[in-house]
């Protein structure tokens, strides 16, 4: 069952393709001219239009140019049914980006079929649609932990940084790691071990603010970039953190584990880029992780 908007000022016409079209159980609507359709769509986009082009005020070719204009409605088919039957007109309909275009009179039995030919497509085109976001979706997720990962990182922080620098806005980063996890991984196995890096993600995630981006970079690794955040309250966050997994027991070793954090705040004189920025906070972890462990390091 599909949703059907007919545009048609002639009512007897109207009444015919209600009828021919009406045995299919699709929901249709009829409006006489394009200002209406215009209304009706915004409130409820139909999955087809079937659109004379000769009609008083907005007319069909009008709709159609309208329709374009906006990423809404861009992909409504359209369908032209009129009387205008020559080849400039009918190849103008087409390129205003309607699907097909049928001369009056018509036969029922053509209409129903490419009716049903421009619903088939239409469905197959939103079903590629939905499959593409949530593939576009999965592929800017962790799939172990659920955060983002490290494409989305690099993707958010560009677009962060700029921000900032615009608006003078301060943002921090904190570069996370979790102390000796080979070991746990090598006396638990990696299964357990991939517990503990879940367990570990949702600590991080009840940790940062709404506005704090929490992604997994790699391996044991985690980063969180913090929009508006200053120096001092990101390190105050980062001992936090610190505290908070420091005092975690993990249920799947029956103890607790410790991290070691890089913390560092954007420099728009010093961080040319978004990569040297990030050198700087993952240097600052790699301070923390040589200065024995379990520490917050503040990136110089
Ligand atoms: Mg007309």
């Amino acid at each position: 069952m599909a949703s059907i908007l007919v545009v048609e000022d002639d009512q007897a016409i109207a009444q015919m393709i209600k009828l021919i079209l009406g045995k299919h159980n699709h929901q249709l609507r009829h409006v006489s001219n394009g200002e209406e359709a215009l209304q009706i769509i915004n409130e409820n986009t139909p999955d087809l239009i079937i659109s004379d082009v000769m009609m008083p005020g907005l007319n069909g070719f009008g709709l159609a140019e309208q329709l374009q204009k906006a990423n809404e409605t861009r992909s409504i088919p359209i369908i032209f049914v009129t009387a205008l039957s020559q080849i400039e007109y009918v190849s103008h309909g087409l390129n205003l980006g309607a699907v097909d275009y049928l001369t009056k009179p018509f036969r029922a039995l053509e209409l129903e079929a490419r009716v049903n030919a421009a619903l088939r497509l239409k469905f197959a085109q939103d079903d590629l649609r939905k499959a593409n976001a949530q593939l576009n979706e999965l592929a800017l997720i962790d799939s172990l932990t659920e955060l983002h990962n490290f494409r989305y990182a690099s993707e958010f922080l560009g677009q962060a940084l700029s921000h900032a620098a615009r608006y003078y806005e301060p943002l921090s980063a904190m570069m996370i790691d979790l102390d000796y996890f080979k070991k746990v991984n090598d006396t638990y196995g990696h299964l357990t071990g991939n517990e503990i890096l879940k367990e570990l993600a949702a600590i991080l995630k009840t940790q940062a603010r709404q506005a704090d981006v929490v992604c997994r970079y790699g391996g044991e690794e985690f980063l969180i970039i913090c929009p508006k955040n200053s120096k001092e309250n990101s390190v105050a966050m980062a001992e936090r953190i610190r505290n908070t997994v420091g005092g975690h027991k993990f249920p799947h070793i029956g103890w607790s584990l410790t991290v070691s954090l890089g913390v560092g705040t954007y420099d728009p004189q010093r961080d040319t880029s978004a990569e040297t920025f990030i050198a700087r906070v993952d240097a600052a972890l790699y301070q923390a992780k040589n200065s024995g462990r379990n520490r917050v390091c503040e990136a110089s």
